[in-house]
C-alpha cells in the first residue's frame, strides 16, 4: 500500500506533510497542517479532493491567508491552497482564477480601462477569499461586481449566478458550504477613463496606508461592524458617548470606533496587540501565538458586552480550533 502522501500525489498535486501554516498566513501564525497542497488547475483540484474523500481525509480551503487565524497546533487533514491565477478581460467582463491576488486583478482591470474594482487593490488576499467573505471597503462590496462564480460543489463543477450566491454583509453561500471550492470568478465592470481609474487606485491606497496598519502582520479587521435594528440596541452606548449621526442613520457601528472608545487600543496579550493605528486590527508584534490573538479577541468581546450590551462577531475565520 502506498503512503497517504503518495496516494494524494496521484492527483498531480505535490502534497507536503507538516507544512507550517505561519508561512501561508498574513498573521504569520499557525502550526503544521497534516497535509498541504497548492493547486494550480481544476483537474488537479478535483482529483485531489476525490482522493482525500476516498481516504477519509477532511480538507480545508485556503486562499491568500489574509483573513484567517490558524491554531498553534495546526490543521488536521489536508489544507488546499488555491493558486489558479489566470486573469482575462473580454469586453467589460473580467474573468479571474480564484487564486489571483486582488491587487493584480484590480490593476489588470485598470490597465484595461475597466472601473469597479479600484477598492480591491487595497484588500490583500485572493479573488476566492474575496467572494467567500463578500469583502468590501470604501462603499463597495464584492457582490456589486460579481456576475457568476464557478466552483467545485460536492464533486460537481457548477456555475453559480450572482442571485444564487446569497451575498450579504461579509457573507456568501460558501460560508454555509465550507467544502465547496471556488476556482473562477466572473466580474462585470464598466468602461472608464484609465487615468481616472489609476488616480482613484492611488488615492485609496494612500487612504489605506494612512488609516490602517497595512504593513504589519494581521488578518485585517478582526470583528464585523455592529449592525443594529433599532436605537434600543445601542442605548447603553449612547449613555456614554456621542454616537455620530452617520452611524445611526446607517444602523451600523464600526467595530474599530467601538474598540477605541473602550480604551483598548494598544492592549496587548503576549505578542498580539490591538493596533494603535486602528482599533479593529490585531497585529502580531513578532512572536504572537494564535492563543494570544484568541484571548485578546475574547477580551474585546467581553468588554463590548459588559459595557455596552453589544455582541461583537468575528470577521476573521478561525481554522484548526
Ligand atoms: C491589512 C489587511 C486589510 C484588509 N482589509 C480588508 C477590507 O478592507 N475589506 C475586507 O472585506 N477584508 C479585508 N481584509 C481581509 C482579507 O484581505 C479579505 O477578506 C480577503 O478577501 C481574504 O482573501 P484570502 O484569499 O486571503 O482568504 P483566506 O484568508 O485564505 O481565507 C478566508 C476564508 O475564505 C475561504 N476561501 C478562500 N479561498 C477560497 C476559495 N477559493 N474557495 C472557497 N473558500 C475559500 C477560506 O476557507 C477561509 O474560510 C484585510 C486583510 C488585511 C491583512
Amino acid at each position: 500500500m502506498n503512503s497517504i502522501i503518495e496516494q494524494l500525489n496521484a492527483s498531480g498535486a505535490s502534497v507536503l506533510a507538516g507544512e507550517m501554516m505561519n508561512k501561508h498566513t498574513n498573521f504569520r501564525i499557525g502550526g503544521p497542517a497534516d497535509y498541504y497542497a497548492r493547486v494550480t488547475n481544476v483537474e488537479q483540484l478535483k482529483a485531489l479532493i476525490a482522493k482525500a474523500n476516498e481516504l477519509g481525509i477532511k480538507y480545508t480551503v485556503l486562499g491568500g491567508g489574509s483573513n484567517v487565524l490558524v491554531s498553534d497546533s495546526g490543521v488536521r487533514g489536508l489544507v488546499i491552497q488555491i493558486a489558479m491565477r489566470d486573469v482575462k478581460v473580454e469586453g467589460n467582463r473580467l474573468i479571474a482564477g480564484a487564486g489571483a491576488p486582488n491587487t493584480a486583478v484590480s490593476r489588470q482591470a485598470s490597465s484595461a480601462g475597466l472601473s469597479g474594482l479600484e477598492w480591491a487593490v487595497t484588500v490583500p488576499g485572493t479573488v476566492g477569499g474575496m467572494v467567500y467573505g463578500n469583502a468590501g471597503c470604501y462603499g463597495s462590496e464584492t457582490k456589486d461586481f460579481v456576475e457568476s462564480v464557478t466552483a467545485l460543489c460536492d464533486g460537481e463543477i457548477k456555475e453559480l449566478k450572482k442571485d444564487e450566491l446569497d451575498f450579504s454583509y461579509r457573507h456568501s453561500i460558501f460560508k454555509e458550504h465550507k467544502d465547496w471550492v471556488i476556482f473562477q470568478v466572473s466580474f462585470l465592470l464598466s468602461h472608464g477613463d484609465k487615468k481616472e481609474i489609476e488616480e482613484k487606485i492611488n488615492a485609496l491606497l494612500a487612504k489605506r496606508m494612512a488609516s490602517q496598519p497595512f504593513d504589519s502582520s494581521s488578518a485585517g479587521c478582526m470583528f464585523k461592524n455592529f449592525e443594529f435594528s433599532n436605537e434600543k440596541d445601542i442605548a447603553r452606548l449612547k449613555e456614554k458617548f456621542i454616537v455620530p449621526e452617520e452611524f445611526i442613520s446607517k444602523k451600523n457601528i464600526p467595530a474599530g470606533w467601538l474598540i477605541e472608545n473602550l480604551g483598548l487600543k494598544g492592549e496587548t496579550i503576549g505578542s498580539a496587540q490591538i493596533s494603535q493605528k486602528h482599533g479593529n486590527f490585531i497585529v502580531n508584534l513578532g512572536n504572537a501565538t494564535a492563543f494570544d490573538v484568541f484571548w485578546l479577541v475574547e477580551k474585546v468581546k467581553d468588554r463590548a458586552k459588559d459595557e455596552f450590551g453589544i455582541l461583537l462577531q468575528n470577521e476573521v475565520q478561525y481554522i484548526g480550533f
